[in-house]
């Protein structure tokens, strides 16, 4: 009987070990599809925490089957309608966390895009879902500051939208003790007010030192006169991306990783390592807007502002660019320099759920391709691991996107 009782103890230890484990993990879920008559482009995170999880991936479902129902027999000469869910992550002192969810519908005809903000807070140490007044301190100073900059700012005076419940409802964001709310109002159309007020609660968050990276160690030497393929992977970082680069370095390979602006931070750790090993970085917009209908102004900040993260947390410097699905327009060309970078081969890995599927679309390579593939799955990692050893046998050299022009340079002037 004691050794049962002994044996079960350490089983429950092993299940908690794993339990606990699961818990630790922070990742940001990537949803992308391009289906028929719609686009979609969803990213959110998923904490340690579970309560929070259910309320965001609850509010996240509920988006995606509205959308759904509303256009999914859209169809328009102007394209197809497009659902974007993008995220912002603040983490306060380890005392709060606060998850602002935007989402933008939009079918690109007349009438202007259908846009709701959202925000999840939760207390850390109390480990329960919160609302902005369980978080400041001083109500009716913070409350007076609103309405006070409503009126200055927007010319709004309007009692009632500053009651106790709708302040509790409005999404906010706070960063550098600095409280933005965002209130919806109707003026001619819907807008969203947004108010900054000074919070003075909080300590300076420390910000963490800025160091650059090595950019990459020692190159393969690579002979333009045989063989060449260039791997690409769009719409990470993610938690597969750490294997896939693990595979790559077992191969003593390297590939080109697209990646989008707002996973950068949360991804760090996986970036340094991707760089460190030799692989190459590209730009695939901040958040995964269907860039050919932003205008100039938009377009640049999906551009800049993922240069700007990249170069910030990693000192790295893209040189090209990977237009969100595959779209480019006259507009889009003249709104950066970086090279425009597209696929010959489509390994549908975003659509196909079977790898050895995947796998023999990604086989079918000529000399000089670009294969286009998705690290947000883990059928690609298997998808991989049957593709790459056969390339190899085949004589193929695997190239970064930028080792390939500089391969189709020196094949030129040969
Ligand atoms: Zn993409």
């Amino acid at each position: 009987m004691k050794k049962v009782l002994f044996i079960i103890f350490i089983l429950l230890c092993l299940f908690l070990c794993v339990f606990i484990k699961q818990e630790q993990n922070e990742e940001i879920k990537t949803i992308i599809k391009d289906n028929k008559n719609t686009l979609v482009a969803i990213n959110y995170p998923k904490t340690k925490y579970k309560v929070l999880n259910k309320e965001i991936e609850n509010y996240v479902k509920k988006i995606y089957q509205l959308f759904q129902v509303e256009y999914e027999d859209y169809k328009h000469l102007n394209g197809k309608a497009e659902l974007n869910i993008d995220y912002e992550y603040q983490k306060i002192e380890n005392k709060y966390l606060i998850i602002k969810l935007t989402t933008q519908m939009d079918a690109h005809d007349e009438d202007s895009p259908y846009k709701e903000m959202k925000t999840f807070s939760y207390s850390i140490p109390q480990k329960k879902i919160i609302s902005l007044l369980d978080i400041v301190t001083n109500k009716d100073k913070i409350i007076k500051d609103i309405k006070k900059q409503a009126f200055y700012k927007y010319h709004v005076e309007d009692d009632s939208l500053f009651s106790l419940d709708k302040i509790k409802a409005y999404p906010f964001i706070i960063k550098d003790d600095i409280l933005t709310l965002y209130i919806k109002y109707y003026q001619r159309e819907f807008t969203y007010l947004v108010i900054n007020v000074p919070l003075n609660i909080f300590e300076k968050e420390k910000t963490e030192p800025k160091r650059a990276v090595n950019q990459t160690q020692e190159k393969n030497v690579i002979n333009p006169k045989e063989k060449v393929i260039a791997l690409t992977f769009d719409d990470g970082p993610s938690k597969y991306t750490k294997e896939i680069i693990s595979l790559l370095e077992s191969y003593h390979i390297n590939a080109t990783f697209f990646v989008l602006g707002n996973k950068v931070s949360l991804y760090k750790d996986t970036l340094t390592k991707m760089i460190q090993n030799g692989n190459e970085i590209g730009n695939h917009s901040y958040n995964h807007k269907w860039m050919i209908k932003l205008d100039s102004k938009e377009m640049k900040w999906q551009i800049e502002s993922t240069n700007k993260i990249l170069q910030d947390e990693l000192g790295y410097t893209p040189t090209s660019i990977r237009p969100t699905y595959g779209s480019v327009n006259q507009k889009l060309k003249d709104s950066t320099n970086l090279n425009i970078v597209l696929w010959n081969v489509d390994t549908l890995d975003w659509k196909i759920k079977d790898p050895k599927k995947i796998a023999s679309r990604g086989l079918k390579v000529k000399d000089g391709n670009i294969i286009l593939m998705h690290d947000v799955h883990r059928r690609t990692i298997k998808a991989l691991q049957i593709m790459i050893p056969k390339l190899l046998e085949e004589g193929y050299q695997f190239v970064t996107i930028d080792e390939l022009r500089e391969v189709n340079l020196i094949r030129k002037k040969l």
